[in-house]
């Protein structure tokens, strides 16, 4: 085994565990304790704001992200940041071709994005502007339902849907059951198309997926994920536990309309949107 595959190994064990350690829920949404004694307060508030009762149904900690597109509009240069800031923190190459890049948060308009929208009566405003889309971190994800190797898989503590790059075969079958296109594939080594190679995460190999992970190797530290803090000046992006009554993410869902992508699918995405 070469040098470079060992340390990739070796962060990758790290990183997996790293982002599924308690700390992540205790520094950033309050004790679980909480949120579990909580959680049919939190229930009730779910199905009184109407609309997000199934997704938030208390089975402990679910982490989810809310993009309030109305602080967004206009400065597609905050979307740009938000998706530099997460290019950097996890090596994604830059691949300057449709059928190898990779993406793990990127700025689509919105029939892109929302394709069971109408977009013959949307405002102005909404089909003019970039959207930004990522994983769903889905409550039901098809790509975990269909990985052979459990290489994708929801962490139960915090119910984000992770990413074991050294068990990934490279089948692509996760690719195939997703619906929303969150996944990449890299059909070469990205090392070259490394701009500044951050030494704190691992650099995939040729025929591994990779995806948005909501960064649960900074959520370890106690950081919030990388495109959150990139915009944290706008508060654009909100990040949370959906079960905690007590999280700014849960509060804003009880009171404001959002809409997430495809949801007709049923998969019961924890990326939400105010348009
Ligand atoms: S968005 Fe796609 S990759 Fe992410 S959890 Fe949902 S199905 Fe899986
Ligand atoms: S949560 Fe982290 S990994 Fe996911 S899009 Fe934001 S910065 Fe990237």
């Amino acid at each position: 085994m070469d040098k470079q595959r060992r340390k990739f190994l070796k962060i990758a064990g790290a990183t997996a565990l790293a982002g599924i350690s308690a700390p992540v829920v205790v520094n950033l949404t309050g004790s679980p304790a909480v949120a579990s004694a909580a959680k049919n307060q939190a229930s009730a508030q779910a199905a009184a704001a109407g609309g997000h009762g199934d997704d938030t149904a208390p089975k402990g900690v679910k982490l989810g992200l809310l993009i309030d597109m109305r602080k967004l509009y206009g400065h597609p240069e905050l979307l740009d940041k938000a998706t530099q800031a997460c290019n950097k923190a996890h090596n994604i190459p830059k691949i300057d071709n449709k059928k190898s890049e990779i993406k793990w948060i990127w700025k689509t308009p919105f029939a892109n994005a929302f394709t069971d929208q109408s977009t013959s009566n949307a405002s102005y405003t909404t089909r003019n502007n970039d959207f930004l889309v990522l994983c769903n971190h889905c409550a039901e994800p098809p790509c975990v339902r269909v990985c052979p190797t459990k290489a994708t898989f929801v962490d139960k503590k915090t119910g984000i849907v992770a990413m074991d790059f050294h068990r990934c075969i490279g089948c692509r079958f996760c690719m195939m059951g997703c619906p929303y296109g969150a996944r990449s594939f890299n059909w070469m080594d990205p090392l070259p198309f490394i701009e500044e190679l951050n030494p704190d995460f691992p650099a995939r190999m040729r025929g591994v997926v990779e995806k948005c992970n909501f960064c649960g190797e900074r959520l370890a530290l106690g950081k919030e994920p990388a495109c959150v803090e990139a915009v944290k000046e706008a508060g654009a992006i909100i990040f949370g536990d959906l079960n905690d009554p007590n999280s700014e993410i849960r509060r804003i869902l009880d009171k404001e309309h959002t809409i997430q992508r495809q949801a007709a699918y049923g998969t019961k995405p924890s990326v939400f949107y105010i348009v």
